[in-house]
């Protein structure tokens, strides 16, 4: 048995503070308990996160495999990296964007960092990007044209000081149980409240003091009803939107008739006036995946970032706050390359460029000139013809991203290396794997939804054929370049010393923050230019909340030093119900389940639950077979178990995002400003289990692409 070792859950982006301790014998974790020291957790830590790390369901990756006709056969890692790099330079010779590369949210930033150099920097291909743009890159877009900066203003320090939460498309009380513990807990003080916008009665709903059900998919025509009123209606704090913004009057010129936008939203105008008196009190406004998988997406949080901007809700005990899912989605978005380079320098900024450059040690024109397509535009370059080789790491696209069956059949025409610790629907079709490190084996740090940096540790030896992440990526990338990184094994803190120096001076300034003040602070946040201070609310610089009482002050990274209204209009859902798919399926979250599942399924060919309203129900009882029907898109059909629930609005269906059959479904629109795709609302319909073969991801055959009627 090891001791006890301070951690950090990398289960979800809240970034509990654990203690964690190894096995006794053999490898593993054998137990995981909340740590009471921890700055920002405090002791708690959910269920989810314990189990998933104590004792994860997935099937184990124990060494490397390499495919000999329809199978996956073991190898050395020798011979496995090896044919692996060969792949590599040979199509880099070809050109470098035909290699695609696809990172995650559940690496730490040190082989987040890793990957993002060896992508960026010894191939030098544009399509490298993370699953982290599936679920965040809306909400991303959104800060950076509001703030000039990603990263929520507020923190976990601001829940308490907060009178209203609202919570709109989101349900932490699943997703995020121990923030949602404090958002309750402070929604619970005489004179809070908790109000919630959710087309679906979540759990989060069923706790609201006030809860609204706009139509699915129309949350930006929501926010702007409630801009609408309250500029028509005078509750715009003049003051604030006088001194510190700009874009304004370009917004209100936008803005509809606050009735016709209601009614698009399909709410009624007392709904829109006591969800617009809300903002009145101190206001923290969360949002989740509700809002940024959209096509609408970027616009929408635009708008919510807007309605904290026009009644002054920014500053300590306000503001807007996306909420992360992964883990080190933060972290991913600050050190990895995919959008910005490290330290959120702008991608095509010639200075930044050379100093990236120059610190990796590679020629300036290797870097690619855009940041690319983002991932479902990778997938369609694969299906173009103009990619040969993809590298999955920690990530499951043939699962986790929309049309999932055009996904596995496009991943299927290239050579395709799958690196994860765990058996997954994409490790099925690498062409080589290789097993890599999982929680509790692996030293780094992550990164959580507040800019909070923590140590992960190791409590457990991997088997002996299981490699570190970053090692892997530095070997992949030293047979690309030599002179990318020393020989592995690699040591994390000097992987961390060269992100902090890269960070140095920008807006996501971590050179402040080593691995000594880790172990001693256990948690800092950024920006943390020296050893001394760490990042609070930013862009704020006053002592009051909330007006604009002399003495206070704000700075925004934008041209202008001042915040940035942004208008946008409505452009309706990518794939609207007809008479032909008259059902929207829309998708969230289970208790206890997190991702594609690959920890957390119990058996890989579980039927996926779908629940339908009670009324919605009632029309197709001739469609079900023992509580079993077929629920049927465009591009695939699944059989499903039916489930009444009149939490679900009529003529929609929800089903969970952790099985891998409900991306076969998905549709794979994408927003234009964030490439994060629409996957919340898609049309489908019911059909007899007795129509035809379904499809799953898990065995069952294919019927291949439903073109429609
Ligand atoms: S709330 Fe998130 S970070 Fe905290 S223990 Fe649960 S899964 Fe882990």
């Amino acid at each position: 048995m090891t001791h006890w070792k301070p951690t950090t859950c990398m289960r979800c982006a809240v970034g509990c503070g654990q203690h964690q301790r190894g096995v006794d014998q053999g490898y593993g974790v054998d137990k995981v308990r909340g740590d009471y020291d921890h700055p920002a957790t405090a002791g708690l830590s959910c269920e989810r996160g314990i189990r998933e790390t104590e004792n994860p369901d997935g099937e184990w990756l124990t060494e490397p495999l390499i495919r000999r006709g329809d199978t996956l056969r073991p190898t050395s890692w020798e011979q496995a990296l090896g044919v692996v790099a060969a792949e590599f330079i040979q199509a880099i010779a070809d050109d470098p964007d035909s290699v695609a590369v696809l990172g995650s949210g559940q690496q730490t930033n040190e082989a987040a960092y890793a990957l993002g150099k060896v992508a960026r920097g010894g191939i030098g291909t544009r399509h490298f990007d993370a699953n982290t743009t599936l679920c965040m890159a809306s909400a991303v877009r959104a800060y950076y044209d509001a703030f000039g900066s990603d990263a929520p203003p507020p923190t976990y320090d601001d829940i308490p000081e907060a009178e209203t939460h609202v919570v709109w498309g989101a349900n932490p009380a699943v997703a995020h149980p121990v923030l949602y513990r404090w958002i309750l807990d402070s929604a619970a003080d005489a004179d809070s409240r908790l109000v919630v916008v959710d087309p679906v009665e979540s759990e989060t709903a069923a706790d609201a003091d006030q809860y609204v059900a706009p139509d699915p998919g129309t949350d930006l025509e929501l926010a702007r009803a409630l801009l609408a009123r309250l500029v028509g209606t005078d509750r715009i704090d003049r003051a604030f939107v006088d001194a510190y913004t700009e874009g304004y009057d370009e917004l209100v010129d936008s803005l509809p008739d606050a009735a016709s936008a209601a009614e698009t939203a399909g709410v009624s105008m007392a709904t829109v006036d006591a969800l617009a008196d809300a903002f009145a009190d101190p206001t923290l406004l969360y949002w989740g995946m509700g809002v940024n998988q959209s096509t609408n997406g970027t616009d929408a949080a635009r708008m919510l970032v807007n309605l904290c901007l026009a009644t002054g809700n920014l500053g300590p005990g306000t503001g807007p706050f996306s909420l992360t899912g992964q883990a080190n989605s933060m972290g991913a978005r600050v050190v990895s390359s995919k959008e910005t380079w490290p330290g959120q320098r702008p991608f095509t900024d010639q200075e930044h460029r050379a100093t990236v450059a120059s610190t990796w040690g590679v020629p300036l024109s290797r870097l690619p000139a855009s940041s690319g397509p983002g991932p479902v535009g990778i997938v369609d370059q694969i299906n173009r013809g103009n990619v040969d080789v993809c590298w999955t790491v920690a990530t499951n696209p043939v699962a986790g991203m929309p049309d999932a069956t055009n996904v596995e059949r496009s991943l299927d025409d290239v050579f395709l290396v799958a690196q994860d610790a765990f058996r997954s629907e994409t490790v099925e079709h690498a062409d080589v794997v290789l097993p890599a490190a999982t929680w509790g084996e692996t030293e780094g740090t992550t990164m959580n939804m507040e800019r909070r940096v923590s140590r992960v540790t190791a409590v457990s030896d991997t088997v002996d054929a299981v490699r570190q992440d970053l090692d892997i990526i530095a070997a992949l990338g030293n047979r690309i370049d030599e002179d990318l990184f020393d020989e592995p094994p690699l040591d994390p803190e000097t992987v961390f010393d060269e992100i902090r120096s890269l960070t140095e001076g920008t807006v996501a300034d971590c050179s402040g923050i080593t691995y000594d003040r880790l172990d001693a602070e256990l948690a800092v946040r950024w920006p943390a230019p020296d050893e001394e201070t760490q990042g609070g609310y930013r862009y704020y610089e006053g002592s009051e909340s909330g007006s604009t009482d002399e003495g206070e002050s704000w700075s925004f990274p934008t041209d202008s030093g001042r915040a940035c209204f942004s208008a946008a209009t409505y452009r309706g859902l990518p794939e609207p119900t007809d008479a032909t798919y008259p059902l929207l399926l829309t998708t969230g979250r289970r208790a206890g389940a997190y991702n594609t599942g690959v920890r957390t399924r119990e058996t890989a060919s579980e039927v996926p639950t779908a629940r339908i309203h009670p009324e919605t129900a009632g029309q197709y009882i001739d469609l079900l077979d023992r509580g079993r029907t077929v629920v049927e898109s465009r591009r695939a059909r699944v059989t499903v178990d039916l489930a009444p629930d009149d939490s679900v609005p009529t003529g929609a269906i929800w089903m969970d995002v952790h099985n891998p059959a409900v991306n076969d479904l998905t549709v794979p629109a994408v927003d234009p400003d964030s490439n994060e795709p629409n996957y919340k609302q898609c049309a489908v319909r019911l059909a007899s289990p007795d129509a035809g073969p379904t499809v799953t991801q898990n065995g069952l055959p294919r019927t291949g692409t439903l073109d429609g009627d």
